[in-house]
């Protein structure tokens, strides 16, 4: 092996940030490549969740005590910090949610019941199980028919196919900004644009974007974007729905409970102005504190210098990777971010990801939330390596390393 000391590598040295990462797992020290199911949380997100329920805890935007104010001020100043982040015009455009899946799903079934059997539904092969099966839901509920574009061998979309079945009667496109499996970036301007020209809304799943781009929905112009915080250093269990203000004006509320409210009679009810019509009940509110401080930390990375430094992981774990007999990649897109997915002839995926665990190697293995895509591509499953801001290119030699052995092992 030509060895990883390179003198144009400028490491990001954030390993130190993330106690978790401190460990040995099987006797030798962790390698976490598995940071598209869940990044790993630096110390300032832990702290300032902690100082929350230290200090601060309090139910939001009800008492007329010191701490709610504490509460419900770093709760909405979270709620802007995010808005800020991804370029929303206003506050009132960021819906708190669990997560992407909860954020599409608010959509399917908001956005969705003024849907009917004349309208379409366009996603892809390429989607997360969370951006099909509401859809299918949605489907069985009002006749509205969902289509797929289809994926190329490369593991890209089918432009040509996205052109064909996008057509008047498409009331959204719902597409991956970055697929979870493949790391494959899609050209959701492109996208967008033109599904604009027929009139359709677009939804971007940007679970997989965040930690790794600049996202920009003003510039983009989407319609709705999801994403989820644990994927971008922040906590598991809460997310965010963007939608454009106007939109989400017209739409009906999803589930009632308190805090959605204005009024209540036990004969009707007047809901709430943006965003608080989109969220009933008590909020997670350490959660969005966590999350502010997640994105306090994503910023203060250069944006820049992260991307160089991503590329480079990537770079090198294909060349390493393909070196390595029996391995072969399964996705060659021409842009990327953040995974890996590879085969070892004659291997299942999974004894070769127990093999690298063993060696203190967390990878994920198998159809990754994307089944119809493992079906389109021919396959049951991957073993996939995903990175983030604290990997660095001896990560990527521990890898090669161990599926090296795996090889021989499994040979
Ligand atoms: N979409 C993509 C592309 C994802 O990678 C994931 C998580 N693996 C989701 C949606 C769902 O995100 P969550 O589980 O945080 O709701």
């Amino acid at each position: 092996m030509s060895g990883f000391t390179d003198p144009h590598q400028k490491p990001l040295e954030l390993r130190e940030d993330f106690p978790v990462l401190e460990q040995t797992i099987n006797g030798s020290p962790l390698v976490y490549l598995d940071s598209a199911a869940t990044t790993q949380k630096p110390r300032q997100v832990i702290e300032a969740i902690s100082h929350y329920y230290l200090k601060d805890n309090a139910n939001v935007h009800r008492a007329a005590h010191t701490l709610s104010d504490h509460a419900t001020h770093q709760f909405e100043a979270a709620r802007s910090k995010l808005a800020n982040f991804i370029h929303a015009d206003t506050s009132r455009e960021i819906i708190w949610t669990r997560g992407t899946t909860e954020a599409i799903n608010l959509v399917a079934y908001s956005f969705g019941s003024r849907l009917g059997s004349e309208d379409e539904i366009l996603i892809s092969e390429m989607e997360h199980h969370s951006n099909i099966v509401p859809w299918q839901l949605l489907a069985q509920r009002t006749g509205v028919t969902l289509r797929a574009v289809r994926v190329t061998p490369e593991g890209e979309l089918d432009l040509e196919d996205f052109e064909r079945k996008l057509n008047e009667r498409t009331a959204l496109v719902s597409i991956v900004y970055v697929s979870n499996a493949l790391g494959t970036v899609n050209p959701v301007a492109d996208i967008i644009q033109k599904s604009h020209r027929v009139g359709a809304r677009v939804l971007l799943d940007a679970a997989q974007a965040t930690a790794h781009l600049p996202v920009d929905v003003k510039t983009l112009d989407c319609d709705f974007l999801a994403l989820s915080g644990h994927k971008m250093f922040g906590p598991t269990g809460i997310g965010a729905l963007y939608g454009k203000e106007a939109l989400l004006q017209t739409m009906p509320p999803w589930q009632g409970g308190g805090e959605m409210i204005e009024t209540v009679t036990l004969e009707e009810t007047l809901y709430n102005e943006l965003p608080y019509k989109f969220e009933a009940g008590t909020p997670h509110i350490a959660g969005a504190i966590g999350f502010a401080g997640a994105i306090d930390y994503l910023r203060a990375l250069e944006q820049s210098s992260l991307q160089a430094h991503e590329d480079r992981i990537i770079a090198r774990c294909i060349s390493e990777l393909l070196q390595i007999p029996g391995v072969s990649l399964i996705g060659t897109p021409a842009q990327r971010v953040g995974v890996v997915s590879f085969q070892l002839e004659g291997s299942h995926p999974s004894d070769v990801g127990t093999l690298l665990n063993q060696q203190g190697i967390a990878v994920r293995t198998g159809h990754h939330c994307a089944m119809p895509l493992m079906q389109s591509l021919g396959i049951s499953g991957t073993v996939r390596a995903s990175f983030c801001a604290y990997n660095s290119l001896a990560d990527v030699e521990r890898l090669a390393e161990g599926v090296r052995k795996a090889a021989d092992l499994l040979g």
